[in-house]
């Protein structure tokens, strides 16, 4: 056991503290995508001090990137003393909104009995404050080491990373020949390896109708009322049927452990009337209604199929109604993804969790995607783990919190990772 790494950051505890603190009190709220610029420049600023080059990109033309709110991300890369291997921390610096419920300031980054409050803590300011602190005592105790150590804080993870990793993949950043491991510190535990993601297509479902007088809906055709008939087919025969998928993929919860489907919004008829507004609704037939679905999907099952239930549900319901007529679009689609057990990176970070630990890891697979998707898609990079501090459960939720131990340890784990990454000839240090 290196000691002298481990020791390296315990005596860094209140330099994590201070830094997690920093990054919480500069709100990045997405959307819209606040302090993008501010936040990129904090951690470019910080890194140049340990011999960090910075790169600062702006998603032009992305999804959500404008003047008002520019899309930047900062990309550090510290080079070793020769050729090896590079090993890239990547965490999404945006945060979603606050919401209600918070008995604490969500941009204060209050200190409360070992546990730093506020919006971003958790999910994942808490886990590239960790990174940071594991690169910057890797350095302190090692002199000379071989390949390169990267440090990306990207945005728009939160709504779906385009502006983002998608991006810097596309312009060759997770390319291979520069990067070999990638550390995603998003909150799934100290103990816990995540090793993907399910699949998620998105699409919208349109029926329409005819509209008409109220009083006399006979003269029209009721769109809401097509889509019921969707509503009911998907009840009787697809709902059953996902429940019946299950999945190898170790997906937690438990409960994600099967084909899911969400209906994520339906709307027909005359458009909701702005807040204060006193009259009554007009009498229509409504000629429209639409209903967006997400659907996840496993890696044992294929994109074609999971269109073609639909397809089938729609078919059906054809079959029954004769003035039945829809459309269909896709919104979004992520395949599934899942990182080998035998690949370096978890080989790697699973004897360090060990070491810090004193237990095997466990092996998990997110229910939901995150910028995995881009590395593994783009980048064609798959030696690729989610790994950091903080409890999923509290992402997204008012007084989220991470715990400074949890830090402290996880920071440890990425340092030893690093160490034996990044050190071939094994130095001894202690
Ligand atoms: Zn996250």
């Amino acid at each position: 056991m290196p000691d002298k790494l481990i020791a390296e950051i315990e005596n860094r505890r209140d330099a994590l503290i201070a830094l997690t603190q920093d990054l919480v009190r500069i709100p990045t709220q997405n959307p819209p995508g606040d302090n993008y610029l501010e936040i990129c420049e904090y951690l470019a600023n910080r890194l140049k001090k340990s011999g960090f080059q910075i790169e600062m990109v702006r998603a032009h033309g992305a999804p959500g990137d404008s003047d008002t709110y520019p899309r930047w991300n900062v990309v550090a890369r510290r080079e070793g003393n020769s050729l090896g291997e590079c090993v890239h921390f990547n965490s999404h610096i945006d945060v979603v909104e606050v919401g209600r419920g918070w008995t604490t300031d969500p941009f204060g980054g209050a200190l409360i009995d070992g546990k730093i409050y506020g919006r971003g803590t958790c999910d994942m300011k808490g886990g590239l404050a960790a990174s940071i602190i594991a690169a910057e005592a890797f350095l302190a105790v090692t002199p000379t080491f071989s390949g390169a150590i990267e440090i990306s804080g990207t945005a728009d993870e939160e709504s779906g990373g385009f502006g983002g990793v998608a991006y810097l993949a596309e312009k060759g950043f997770f390319s291979p020949s520069r990067v070999q491991h990638v550390i995603i510190p998003e909150p799934l535990n100290k103990d816990q390896i995540c090793l993907g993601h399910r699949g998620v297509w998105w699409a919208e479902i349109e029926t329409h109708g005819e509209i008409a007088h109220g009083s006399m809906p006979f003269l029209g055709d009721c769109a809401v009322r097509h889509m019921g008939a969707v509503m009911h087919e998907m009840e009787r025969s697809l709902f059953p049927a996902l429940a019946q998928k299950r999945t190898e993929m170790p997906v937690v919860p438990e409960g994600a452990r099967q084909s899911t489907m969400n209906i994520n919004s339906i709307h027909g008829g005359e458009p909701v009337q702005p807040e204060g507004y006193t009259g009554l609704p007009s009498p229509c037939v409504p000629d429209s209604c639409k209903m967006v679905i997400d659907r996840r999907f496993l890696i044992e099952e294929n994109i074609d199929d999971v269109q073609q239930e639909i397809h089938q549900v729609l078919q059906t319901v054809q079959s029954q109604r004769p003035d039945f007529r829809y459309d269909i679009r896709e919104i979004q689609r992520v395949l599934p993804t899942m990182t080998d057990k035998s690949a370096p990176v978890v080989q790697t970070v699973a004897q360090a969790i060990g070491q810090v630990l004193g237990r095997d890891p466990r092996y998990v697979v997110s229910p939901g995607s995150f910028d995995q998707k881009h590395i593994d898609r783009i980048g064609q990079l798959s030696n690729c783990i989610a790994y950091g501090p903080g409890i999923l459960d509290l992402a997204h939720k008012p007084d989220e919190y991470v715990a400074v131990d949890d830090m402290i340890d996880s920071a440890k784990v990425m340092a030893l990772a690093l160490h034996q990454l990044l050190c071939p000839t094994a130095q001894t240090l202690d």
